[in-house]
């Protein structure tokens, strides 16, 4: 799966969700967080599931675009968003904006 971004996922203005409903609307959140696979295997069939979803989504590049720019730290990605799995959004991060720092324990208990 790892390769297969969205192909503007870069370019995109994050701004105003663009017309549309997103597919997930109405569906089980715990569909889109299941348990993440290694990005060096294919997607499970949970994650198949959630990425088919996706597949049809209407918003999919602003979803993605605003998971990329919402996601605080390369460690902090969850889930199955923007037609992408866990493990690849992490890989998506780390090629657009590096590996970021952890944050210290004292920040983090904020
Ligand atoms: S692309 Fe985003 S909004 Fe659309 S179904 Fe997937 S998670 Fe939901």
């Amino acid at each position: 799966m790892s390769g297969t971004f969205s192909s503007n996922a870069r370019n995109l203005e994050f701004g105003a969700p663009p017309p549309g409903v997103p597919a997930c609307q109405g569906l089980d959140p715990e569909i889109f967080h299941p348990n993440p696979s290694d990005a060096n295997r294919d997607p499970s069939p949970a994650e198949r599931a959630a990425l088919a979803v996706c597949e049809v989504c209407s918003v999919r590049d602003w979803c993605l675009e605003r998971d990329m720019q919402e996601c605080s730290t390369d460690r902090r990605i969850s889930g199955v968003r923007g037609g992408l799995r866990e493990a690849d959004r992490r890989a998506l991060h780390v090629q657009r904006f590096g590996r970021r720092p952890a944050r210290r324990k004292a920040e983090a208990g904020r």
